[in-house]
């Protein structure tokens, strides 16, 4: 029987959730036509939520989180893939209720594994993971939009978080002009160095935010915090401009006026990595992998080991983390 390591979650009596690195045996995994040797995987927001027992994404424990994982295929139940295959697992259910990247295997429905494209590694694959995925979502959101590098600058929040960095370097590497919005100024030359023409403060940002509309800054907005920072990226937003909403590091309320909307026409996409049909979901890795493949990926990543996923857990809920974390398993 095959043992691994992974990182369990379990709930205490006293309802406190507690983590430590773990043997576990395959016989432990879910039902499934997968079964993947994970050889990387990622730290995401929504892993610490997961492994904090917030119940919105994970319900049952004993729990491996780890909503990213990279790897070869020990075997497949199906005719999908084939013993030796390297895919790429995001979203669905991975690492919510389903045991997950933090742990040497997986076993998943085969529906959910992507052939990994050939212009990266399994490695630059969970650089990327989905904090990248989610960025690349959001950019392919204001390109589909109309909003072309031409049209002004771009704002982006939570610029030194996972999915704003990876953003930060996507719009750049794309053309568009960049401004960073972050909490963390002394920050300031790793988003210059991804490709941010300027880096304002989240205080710049709520500059006037007792007002209904803003000056028209930018021809569209990728934000990643939700609350008053989306808020204002809207109102800031330019006549027939786009901002993309796919965060809640900030808040999930939203209280806006319609007025951008009636009045300049903005649009507020809605972007989901989880459920994005296998159809885009591979267009966009293939993007990620030749057009938009980014020089800086090592610069953006701090490569950790299970024994060090825990501390990177508490750091990330405390916003503390700049760039990817990346998983060696
Ligand atoms: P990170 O923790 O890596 O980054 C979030 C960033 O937000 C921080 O680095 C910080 O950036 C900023 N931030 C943190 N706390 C606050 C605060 N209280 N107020 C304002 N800004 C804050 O998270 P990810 O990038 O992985 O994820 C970002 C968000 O996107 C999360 O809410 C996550 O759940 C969501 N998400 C959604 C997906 C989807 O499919 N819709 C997929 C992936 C992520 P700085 O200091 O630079 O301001």
């Amino acid at each position: 029987m095959t043992s691994f390591n992974a990182l369990l979650v379990e709930k205490q009596e006293d309802k406190s959730f507690t983590r430590s690195v773990t043997q576990r045996s395959l016989e432990d995994l879910p039902e499934g036509a997968l079964l993947i040797k994970v050889h990387y995987s990622s730290l995401n927001y929504k892993d610490a939520l997961s492994a904090t027992g917030n119940p919105g994404v994970s319900r049952n424990f004993p729990h491996t989180p780890g909503i990213d994982a990279a790897g070869v295929v020990v075997s497949c139940d199906d005719d999908r893939f084939s013993e030796g295959d390297e895919v790429i697992v995001t979203g669905y259910d991975l690492g919510m209720n389903t045991a997950g990247g933090f742990g040497e295997y997986i076993r998943i429905p085969s529906e959910w594994a992507v052939a990994k494209p050939e212009g990266l590694s399994l490695k630059e694959s969970m650089v990327i993971g989905t904090a990248g995925f989610t960025a690349g979502l959001s950019v392919l959101g204001l390109v589909e939009h109309g909003v072309t590098p031409d049209k002004g600058e771009i704002l982006v929040t939570g610029a030194t978080g996972g999915v704003g960095s990876v953003a930060v370097a996507i719009l750049a590497k794309a053309g568009y002009s960049v401004v960073a919005c972050t909490g963390k100024k002394e920050h300031e030359s790793f988003l210059t160095s991804l490709g941010a023409i300027k880096v304002i403060t989240r205080d710049e940002l709520l500059e006037n935010k007792e007002r209904p509309m803003l000056k028209e800054q930018y021809a569209g907005a990728i934000d990643t915090v939700g609350g008053e920072y989306l808020a204002q990226a809207i109102k800031a937003t330019q006549y027939g401009g786009a901002v993309t909403c796919c965060g809640l590091t900030a808040s999930a309320d939203l209280n806006v006026s319609v007025f951008p909307f009636i009045l300049r026409g903005v649009s507020l996409l809605g972007i989901d990595s989880v459920q994005c049909p296998m159809p885009p979901r591979l267009k966009l890795w293939d993007k990620l992998a030749s057009e938009w493949k980014l020089e800086c990926l090592d610069d953006l990543t701090e490569e950790v080991s299970l024994g060090d996923v825990s501390q990177k857990i508490d750091a990330i809920l405390k916003g503390q983390i700049s760039g990817r974390t990346l998983l060696k398993l």
